[in-house]
């Protein structure tokens, strides 16, 4: 954790615990139809399984309230725990009071200050909510999106600021609406009698230096816990670039205490990718560790085939496959560091500087890969299955070097 991280307050959902001393959480958000349990069931225990710990789900309309219950009891039956966040929009009001069953399966509901509607209707389906929340004991998000900015707030600034003696830029005023918009939310739940301890925030915008800016107010002006991301972040490297940089700069600052990336998949990709993204950020900032990291050259000019990309891919693949396990049997695996070099030029160095290492021969090289393991040179690898026989070695390694827990 950064020195510098900024306090605040403690909220559980479920049995995690986001903001006060806790590690900073990761979580995700399905794709599927909520309506459709198996999928959504599906999909949860994919998501959990790959880390996250918090999971959230649409919840746009009846269908999808009567599930929620059930994805709930098909979850647990499987073992995955993991606490369950609704997604509301326009009618959660409706969708809270008349589902019981659903405001129970839940553990934090997610308000859009946004989406809840205008003037008096606004207020009195806001304190519907939060008094369901009461009821339940459960935690809320008050999610601002700048997508979806309370236009009366909005244009109430707006105005005011036509109206100043020194006018702000339209940017400036926006981040201001954005930041007011959850903090008055925030007042009034706690108004109605939810605490401060039941409180997460988050105002989200897809703009990097919008984000750090609307953020740092957000830490400046307060102590509610914070949700981090960056919204419609996009797809492939943009996304993730976008989201990192971004989250980089906030974590960096010790404002954040759980993060979401919110990544377009690719066609077909997997959507368990938004939560490696958010776990290799934290674990490349050395805030929190989750599965032992392989570092690899980049290659060049003396690596012309594609042994070296392949294992090097293979061996990351490798890893998070027998993280599970792992996990459950080897605590402290998560800090195992691991190289695959691709040549005898900076291979031996860098191998020698991880747990375990590999230097693979670059082109023109004699066919040999030397191992390292804690510094030492150990075996050097020849023939076909280097790749088979390199996961044999880090299997040995974590079974030696890690405390089996029974
Ligand atoms: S270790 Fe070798 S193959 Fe890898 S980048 Fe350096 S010189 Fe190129």
């Amino acid at each position: 954790m950064p020195e510098n991280r900024r306090r605040s307050v403690a909220v559980r959902i479920g049995d995690v615990v986001v903001g006060g001393d806790a590690p900073i959480v990761v979580q995700s958000m399905t794709n599927t139809d909520t309506a459709d349990v198996a999928a959504t069931i599906a999909q949860v225990a994919a998501l959990a399984g790959a880390g996250s710990e918090i999971v959230r789900i649409t919840v746009d309309r009846a269908d999808a309230a009567a599930a929620v219950p059930r994805i709930r009891e098909g979850l647990d039956d499987l073992g995955v725990h993991v606490p369950l966040v609704g997604d509301f929009h326009y009618i959660g009001h409706t969708l809270l009071t008349a589902y019981p069953d659903c405001a129970w399966a839940l553990a934090k509901y997610r308000i859009n200050p946004g989406n809840v509607g205008f003037g008096d209707r606004r207020d009195t389906r806001f304190a519907t909510m939060i008094e369901v929340a009461l009821k339940h004991d459960c935690a809320v998000r008050i999610g601002v999106n700048w997508g979806s900015l309370d236009q009366e707030l909005l244009a109430r600034l707006m105005d005011d600021n036509a109206r100043s003696a020194i006018p702000q830029d339209s940017t400036s005023v926006m981040h201001e609406a954005l930041v007011v918009s959850a903090l008055d939310s925030a007042r009034r739940a706690e108004e109605i009698g939810l605490g401060r301890d039941r409180i997460v925030l988050s105002c989200k915008v897809s703009g990097v230096q919008d984000l750090i800016a609307v953020y740092g107010e957000l830490a400046r002006r307060g102590d509610y816990a914070l949700h981090l991301g960056l919204t419609e972040a996009g797809m492939g490297s943009k996304g993730i670039v976008a989201s990192t940089a971004a989250l980089a700069v906030l974590l960096q600052r010790g404002i954040g205490d759980t993060i979401r990336i919110s990544l377009t998949p690719e066609p077909g990709g997997a959507r368990t990718r938004e939560v490696v993204v958010a776990q290799e950020i934290l674990q490349t900032m050395g805030l929190r560790s989750f599965a032992p990291l392989v570092s690899a050259c980049p290659g060049c000019g003396r690596t012309t085939s594609t042994t070296f990309q392949e294992l090097a891919a293979t061996i990351q693949e490798y890893v998070r496959e027998r993280m599970p396990e792992w996990r459950r049997r080897y605590p402290g695996v998560e800090t195992m560091s691991l190289a695959v070099m691709g040549c005898i030029v900076n291979g031996p160095g860098e191998s020698k500087l991880a747990d375990i290492g590999i230097s693979l021969p670059g082109t023109g090289e004699e066919p040999a890969a030397p191992v390292f393991i804690d510094g030492r040179k150990v075996v050097t690898l020849r023939g076909d299955d280097i790749a088979e026989q390199f996961h044999r070695i880090i299997d040995g390694y974590v079974e030696t070097r890690f405390e089996k827990r029974p």
